[in-house]
């Protein structure tokens, strides 16, 4: 990744860590997973819309560190109004990025967010929604903890 695209995404994911998008409990939603980290104290809840196959609407609210409300405000944002295999499928390419398991991908600015795998603790931080999120795409109903 270039310098200058690399400081972009940089102030993105800050950006995104000050001023969440796609923040606050809506009306009305299909799905609602509480998602806690507690070796960090971030404690999220992710809710969507699922119309068929589509993800019509994602949105969250909760407390936590920049890198946990960054990376659920940056995911809303990215995967609403994606399908459900399509979320799937950069769901995967996400954690296995965070994870190590997998070099580099087309994520982006996601990417970035993918600098924390060098820090263990903080990758909790960085998938927690995802996690949310692979549980309502794969249909289970439950909380999801890090622990
Ligand atoms: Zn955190």
């Amino acid at each position: 990744m270039n310098p200058e695209l690399r400081a972009l995404y940089q102030e993105m994911i800050l950006d995104h860590g000050r001023r969440p998008r796609h923040f606050g409990a809506p009306a009305e939603y299909t799905h609602r997973i509480e998602a806690y980290n507690p070796l960090c104290g971030d404690r999220l809840t992710l809710y969507a819309t699922v119309e068929g196959e589509t993800i019509t609407s994602l949105q969250f609210e909760g407390e936590g560190c920049a890198i946990s409300v960054a990376s659920a405000s940056m995911m809303c944002e990215d995967l609403e109004n994606h399908s459900c295999p399509q979320a799937k499928q950069q769901l995967r390419h996400f954690l296995d990025l965070v994870t190590g398991r997998a070099q580099s991908s087309d994520l982006g600015r996601l990417e970035m967010l993918a600098g924390v795998k060098a820090f263990p603790s903080r990758v909790k931080c960085a998938t927690l929604a995802w996690h949310a999120l692979e549980n309502i795409v794969t249909g289970v109903d439950e909380p999801v903890t890090t622990e």
